[in-house]
This record gives structure tokens, sequence and C-alpha cells, in this order.
């Protein structure tokens, strides 16, 4: 028997499955597809930072602790299996056409963060490609960025060393329990047994909760991206409107990302997405008119209408356990939300308070209210701050 089934494979439940696992726990992850394919591959792997003795917020306590934990993690995965996950310092550099972002620079600065403000002149010694319509910017020179792809895999070569079960092609569909006591996960073919269980399904994780009575309000939000390639890159740093960004990777690719859509559980790419992203890219950077299109992709965010994700146990059960809802920020937050979920089983102190992330939690900040308010136009391409 398991000590920990871990139900999800994308990075979150990778991640976990790899800390329990490196912690001498017997764990098995089980998930619907494929590992690693969904969300957490979908994802612009941009880390913004964070600063453990500034952050105040349950937000921004776990961006800090996963930016302290994000070199340790790349090194070990890198020593581990091989794989060079692409964990890097580029830098980013926030600009706006309109927006003052005085107010946005002063809250990173009053959280401990390194942050410059740039005047135009600046600006266009740092990436000269950037257009200078662009009226006001500001650079977080400790921005970093992974190629979430490769650090997908690092996890599952990694996982799959230390001896963690992998089964793909497997979807949860309930549990069987002993009075507040889960005995089983339940598939259509079999009933996988396990001391502890840990619902770690992105978006899908509500219907996984509710099946034992519990509502968590956690809803796929879409978010399209289109890859450029465009050699020798153009600029250097992430370069960020808002939601909108473009990534450049070091191989001379270009993320543009992103939509946040209410689109239900459908993944795909759709005109006034493809569109409305090239036009920002022109927009920021008008040299990317001449850059070849790669490909399109989309995947569903979990989105959970408050600032922090859900990782705690579940009312009423003695072990089963959710860690899901990380919105924007699941790459960002995995390493983080991994030791933490490792702390909370083994009942070990935890690193910074867990009462944010708490099921019942309210989360008291405005942002709530202006996401719900988004989320009212039904499929609708909608664009919010980040
Ligand atoms: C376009 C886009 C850009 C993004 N950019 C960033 C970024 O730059 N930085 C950042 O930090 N975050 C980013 N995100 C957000 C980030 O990708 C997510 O927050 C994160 O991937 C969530 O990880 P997860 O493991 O919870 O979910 P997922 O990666 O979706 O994994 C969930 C897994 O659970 C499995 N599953 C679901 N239901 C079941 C079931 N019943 N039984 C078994 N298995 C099941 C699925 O098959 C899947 O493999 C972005 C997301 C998108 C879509």
């Amino acid at each position: 028997m398991s000590d920990v089934i871990v139900v999800g494979g994308g990075v979150i439940g990778l991640s976990i499955a790899w800390e329990l696992a490196s912690h001498g726990a017997i764990v098995k992850v089980l998930d619907q597809s494929t590992v690693g394919r969904e969300a957490s591959w979908a994802g612009a792997g941009m880390l913004p930072p964070g600063n453990l003795a500034g952050e105040r917020t349950g937000e921004g306590r776990l961006r800090a602790l996963s930016c302290v934990l994000w070199p340790e993690w790349s090194e070990g995965l890198l020593a581990a299996t091989g794989i060079d996950n692409g964990y890097r310092n580029c830098g980013a550099i926030e600009v706006s056409f309109d927006r003052n972002l005085d107010d946005e620079a002063s809250a990173w600065e009053a959280t401990g963060n390194k942050v410059e403000i740039l005047s135009a002149a600046r600006r266009r010694h740092l990436e000269p490609a950037i257009s200078s319509n662009v009226k006001h910017s500001y650079r977080l020179p400790e921005f970093c960025q992974v190629r979430n792809p490769r650090h997908l895999r690092s996890l599952e070569v990694a996982c799959l060393d230390m001896g963690v079960e992998l089964l793909e092609g497997e979807p949860v569909c309930g549990w069987k329990a002993t009075g507040q006591r889960v005995t089983h996960a339940r598939t259509v073919s079999t009933d996988y047994a396990a001391a502890k269980f840990v619902i770690a399904s992105g978006a899908w994780s509500r219907q996984l909760a509710n099946a034992v009575g519990t509502e968590i309000s956690i809803e796929p939000l879409r978010g399209q991206i289109v890859l450029l390639r465009c050699s020798p890159l153009p600029f250097r740093h992430v370069i960020q409107d808002g939601a909108r960004y473009l990534v450049p990777r070091e191989d001379g690719r270009i993320l543009i990302g992103s939509t946040e859509e209410r689109a239900g559980f459908v993944k795909q790419n759709t005109v006034e997405g493809v569109q409305s992203l090239l036009q920002f890219a022109k927009s920021v950077v008008p040299t990317l008119a001449d850059a070849e299109i790669e490909r399109t992709w989309s995947g569903l965010r979990p989105y959970s209408g408050r600032e922090e994700p859900f990782i705690g146990r579940l009312p009423n059960q003695e072990n089963l356990f959710v860690a899901a809802g990380h919105f924007r920020s699941g790459l960002q937050m995995s390493p983080g939300t991994a030791v933490l979920v490792r702390q909370m089983l083994h009942r070990q102190e935890s690193s910074i308070p867990m009462a944010p992330y708490d099921l019942l939690h309210d989360s008291s900040d405005g942002d709530e209210t202006e996401a719900h308010e988004l989320l009212s136009a039904p499929n609708q391409v909608v664009q919010s701050q980040n």
C-alpha cells in the first residue's frame, strides 16, 4: 500500500510526489491522461520575485518561499536527472502606454523586492526594441523564468528515480471511505489504497472534493499562447503589460501570452484570442511584425477567485488533502506548495503560516471582486491585471 496517493500529475502533483518521495514516502501519482501535459505544460514559466522578510500576504509569502526554493530545486533536479530545466534570471520590464505604474513599483519596493523605475533613455538603453510609445516602465531585476516542459520532464524522471509510481490514463472518479477516513481512490477499473490522499488535479479539482461533500470554488480559465520564432532575439527581459506578456527564450523563441477566458474545459485557440495577442506583441515590440509564427496552444488555469491557492485538509476528512487553485502562479508556487504539503502530511511545523491557504479562508483582497466581475462575461476574451 502507498503512503500517499497524489491525484494529478501536473507541476503541483509531481512536485509534491518528488518532495514526499525524497523524504522517504512511498508515493503513487494517478493521472487521468498523461502527466505534465495540462496547464503546467501550457504556462509561460514566469517566476516573479518575492522577499520572505517583506511579504505580508499569503500569496506573497508562498511566492517568496518558492523563490528561495527554485534555485535549490533546479540544481537538485539537474543533479538527479541531468535535465537543465532552463531556470534563469532574465529580469522583467513592466510597461504601460497609459497606466501610471508608480504605485505598482512602490508596492514591489515596500515588500523588499528590487525595483528600478526606468526613464525613457534607460529603457532604450536596456531594450531598444521596446516601442517609443510606451509611457511608463519599471524593471524587476530578480524576475526569473523556467522552461516548464523541461522542468516537468525533470520532475517526472526524478520521481521515477525515487520509486514514485506514475499511473497514466487513470481518472479518479471518487473515493471509498470508512467514516471520515478515505481508504481508496476509485478509478473505473481499480480501487487504489493509501494512508493519505492529495487532490492536485488543477482545474478539475472541484469534482474530486465534491465527491466527499466539500465545495471548493475552482473552475477552468483558459489562456492562449502564440509562440514566435525570432533570431536574433530582439530583447532579453520578460516584457509585461498587466496580464499580457512577452517571454523570450534563449533559443530564439518568444511566447506571447495570454488571454483569460471562461470557456469551460474547451482547449482551443480562437481568431480573436490569437489576433489580440499578436496585436499586443506588435504594439510593444514593433519589429515582431516580421517574426515567424511557430505554433499556438491553450491551457486551463485552475481559477479559485481568491489570491491564494487551496492547500489544506478537507473539512471532516482525516486523511484527504488538497493543493490546487494556483491560477496564474502554479509554476512559480510549485516548490513552496510541495514543501508545505510535505510539512502538513508529516505534521511538521510549516515554513510559513498556513491559514491563508485554508479552504475556509476568505480572501479580503479587493482584487477578488474585480476577478469575479471579469468572469461574468462567458466566452469573452477579457483582460485583467495580474
Ligand atoms: C497560458 C498560461 C500561462 C501561464 N503562465 C504561467 C506563468 O508564467 N507562471 C506560473 O507560475 N504559472 C503560469 N500559469 C499557471 C500554471 O500553469 C498553473 O497554475 C499550474 O500549471 C497548475 O498546475 P496543476 O498541477 O495544479 O494543474 P495541471 O497542470 O492542469 O495538472 C492537473 C493534472 O491533474 C490531472 N487530473 C485532473 N483530474 C483528474 C482526475 N479526476 N484523476 C486523475 N487525474 C486528474 C490532469 O490530467 C492534469 O495532468 C499559466 C497557465 C496558462 C494556461
